[in-house]
């Protein structure tokens, strides 16, 4: 999988990498919800690096499993 049509999964706009808080403002793509018990919804977004590790991650444990491996789902578990 290309590291292009990987990102062409996502919708991108301005926001922080919830591993790279310190880059400041880059273009993010929502990967996953928080819900806490209390307070409000918490919106996940990582920045195109860290997209695109977290889609390779999944790729290899998807491999590994046997199991179809779908782009566009960085944050959700495979299983
Ligand atoms: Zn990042």
């Amino acid at each position: 999988m290309e590291r292009q049509q990987i990102l062409d999964r996502y919708e991108w706009r301005p926001g922080t990498c919830f591993r790279h808080p310190s880059k400041g403002e880059v273009q993010t793509a929502h990967v996953k919800t928080i819900r806490p018990r209390v307070g409000p919804e918490e919106e996940v977004r990582a920045c195109e690096d860290c997209v695109v590790q977290m889609e390779q991650e999944r790729w290899v444990e998807a491999g590994r499993n046997g199991v179809d491996y779908q782009p566009g789902h960085a944050g959700e578990t495979l299983l």
